[in-house]
C-alpha cells in the first residue's frame, strides 16, 4: 500500500467528503466538451486538465455522473489479449491502476489478484499458448498451467464438471486484477473539478452545428455551446451520437447482464472465467461473488435484466463450483454495450477536424479508463494521434487492417 495512503488512513479530524461542485450554468463556449460523464469522459477531463493545462472543459452528462456503464461493469482488470497492439495498450491501462489511488490521492480499490481462464478443450489449450506467448513478447505476465496448477490456484473448482467440459489447464494472468469502479469515477470527477473542469449532470446532447468539416456548436436539452474541440465518450450511446454528428460507426448494441449473490466469507482470491461456459466469477471486497458472462443474443438497446440470462449464469456459475447451490441471488442488472466487427476499440480521429472519439468499448472498456483517458486527452491537447492509439483508428476498417479480439475478450471481458 502506497505509505501517503495509509498516513491518509490513519489520520483523524478528515473533513466531511464534499462532493463535485454543484452543476453551473452553461459557458457559452468550452476549449473542450466531452460527451458522457463515464469513466473515459472523466479520465479524459482529468488528464486534460491536471496533465495538459486545459482547464476551460466541460463534461455533459446526461444522466448522473457515471450512472452508465463504469457503474454496470464487473470490473475486470487485465492485459492478456491477442494482438501486439491491444497487449500494449492494455498493459498501458493496467500500470495506470497500479499508482491510480496514489496518483488520484483517493482509494481505488485496486486489488492485483491474478485471472485465470479455464480451458476445456485441446483447441483452447493451443490458442491459450499463443496468448501467452504473446504476452510475453510483449511484457505482461501469462502463462499457459496445467490441470495441476489450475487446482492449487483455486482448489474450489470443479474440475471434471460432470465429464463434459473438463478442465485441461488455463490461463494464468498474474497482472489481472480488480478495482472500485464508482471510486475510479469519483476520483478522476474530484480531480478535475478542483482544476477547474465543470461537470454538468442531466445534461443530454441532441446535436451539432457542422461547418466547414468542423463542428460549431452543441446542442444540449440546457442550451447551446461553441466548443473548439468535441470529445465523444458515450458508452452505449457512442453509436447513436456519432450518428447525429453524421459519422456511421461500425457499432451494434447488445446488452450485457451480471448479477451478484449473497454476502459469503472470503474464499475465492482470484478472478476466474471460462470461456466455454460464458462465464466468470470475482468475489468483491463485500464478501458477493459477482457473475458475469456473454451478451444478450440480440442487439438491443435495453438496460433490463432478463431471466434466460439469469439461469445461463447461474447455470454456468454452477458448473465451476456446484457447492454454490443454496447460495440466494441478491441483484441482477444490465448496460447496453456498444460492439464493433473485431471486439476492439474505435480511437482516435474522426472524419470531423475537431471531432474526437472514444467509442466500441463493448464489454472490456473499464480496464481501459485511465489508459484511453489519458491517451485521447494528450491526442486532443496535441492534436496528434500518439502511436499507441494509432492501431485503433476508425479507418481500420476501410484498410481492413482489423485487430480481431473476439476470442480475448469472451466472457472474461
Ligand atoms: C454488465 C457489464 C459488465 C462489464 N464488465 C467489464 C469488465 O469486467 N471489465 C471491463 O474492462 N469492462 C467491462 N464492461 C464494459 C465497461 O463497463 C465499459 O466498456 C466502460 O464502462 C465504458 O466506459 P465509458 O465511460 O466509455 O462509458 P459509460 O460509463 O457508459 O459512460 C458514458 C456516459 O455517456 C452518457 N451519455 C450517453 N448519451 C449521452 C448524451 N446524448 N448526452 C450526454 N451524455 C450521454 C451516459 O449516460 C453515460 O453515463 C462491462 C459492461 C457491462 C454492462
Amino acid at each position: 500500500m502506497p505509505i501517503e495512503l495509509l498516513k491518509y488512513g490513519l489520520r483523524r479530524g478528515h473533513r466531511p467528503f464534499r462532493d463535485i461542485p454543484p452543476t453551473p450554468d452553461l459557458r457559452k463556449h468550452y476549449d473542450v466538451v466531452i460527451i458522457g460523464g463515464g469513466g473515459h469522459g472523466l479520465a479524459a477531463a482529468y488528464y486534460l486538465s491536471n496533465h495538459h493545462g486545459v482547464r476551460n472543459v466541460a463534461v455533459l452528462e446526461k444522466g448522473y455522473l457515471a450512472g452508465g456503464n463504469t457503474a454496470r461493469n464487473t470490473t475486470t482488470v487485465r492485459s492478456n489479449y491477442l494482438t501486439p497492439p491491444s497487449i500494449a495498450f492494455y498493459r498501458e491501462g493496467v500500470s495506470l491502476f497500479e499508482a491510480m489511488s496514489e496518483e488520484l490521492g483517493f482509494n481505488v480499490m485496486f486489488s492485483q489478484r491474478g485471472q485465470l481462464t479455464l480451458a476445456h478443450s485441446d483447441a483452447a489449450m493451443r490458442s491459450f499458448r499463443l496468448r501467452a506467448e504473446m504476452g510475453n513478447h510483449v511484457g505482461i505476465r501469462a502463462e499457459l498451467v496445467d490441470a495441476k496448477t489450475v487446482q492449487e490456484l483455486c482448489p474450489h473448482v470443479n474440475m471434471d464438471l460432470g465429464g463434459q467440459h473438463e478442465v485441461l489447464g488455463g490461463l494464468w494472468h498474474a497482472d489481472g486484477g480488480t478495482a472500485r469502479h464508482d471510486a475510479v469515477a469519483w476520483g478522476y470527477a474530484k480531480r478535475a473539478a478542483e482544476k477547474g473542469v465543470e461537470i454538468h449532470q442531466r445534461t443530454e446532447v441532441e446535436g451539432f452545428g457542422i461547418a466547414n468539416g468542423r463542428i460549431t456548436e452543441v446542442r444540449t436539452n440546457r442550451g447551446t455551446i461553441a466548443a473548439g474541440q468535441v470529445l465523444q465518450a458515450a458508452g452505449g450511446m457512442n453509436g447513436r451520437i456519432a450518428e447525429m454528428a453524421g459519422i456511421p460507426l461500425p457499432i451494434r448494441c447488445f446488452p450485457l447482464q451480471a448479477m451478484v449473490t449473497q454476502p459469503l466469507k472470503p474464499f475465492l482470491d482470484i478472478l476466474l472465467s471460462s470461456s466455454n461456459l460464458h462465464t466468470y466469477l470475482v468475489q468483491s471486497s463485500r464478501g458477493e461473488i459477482v457473475i458475469g458472462g456473454g451478451t444478450d443474443p440480440y442487439q438491443l438497446a435495453s438496460t433490463r435484466s432478463s431471466l434466460p440470462q439469469k439461469e445461463s449464469l447461474a447455470t454456468g456459475a454452477l458448473q465451476l463450483m456446484p457447492f454454490l447451490h443454496n447460495i440466494k441471488i441478491l441483484r441482477q442488472w444490465a448496460g447496453i454495450t456498444d460492439i464493433t466487427p473485431d471486439f476492439s476499440p474505435i480511437m482516435g480521429a474522426s472524419p470531423l477536424q475537431n471531432y474526437w472519439l472514444d467509442a466500441g468499448w463493448g464489454t472490456w472498456g473499464f480496464k481501459a479508463t485511465g489508459v484511453a483517458g489519458k491517451r485521447m486527452a494528450e491526442t486532443i491537447a496535441t492534436g496528434r494521434v500518439p502511436d499507441i492509439l494509432a492501431p485503433f483508428s476508425l479507418e481500420r476498417f476501410s484498410r481492413f487492417e482489423l485487430l480481431n479480439e473476439m476470442g480475448a475478450t469472451a466472457a472474461g471481458h
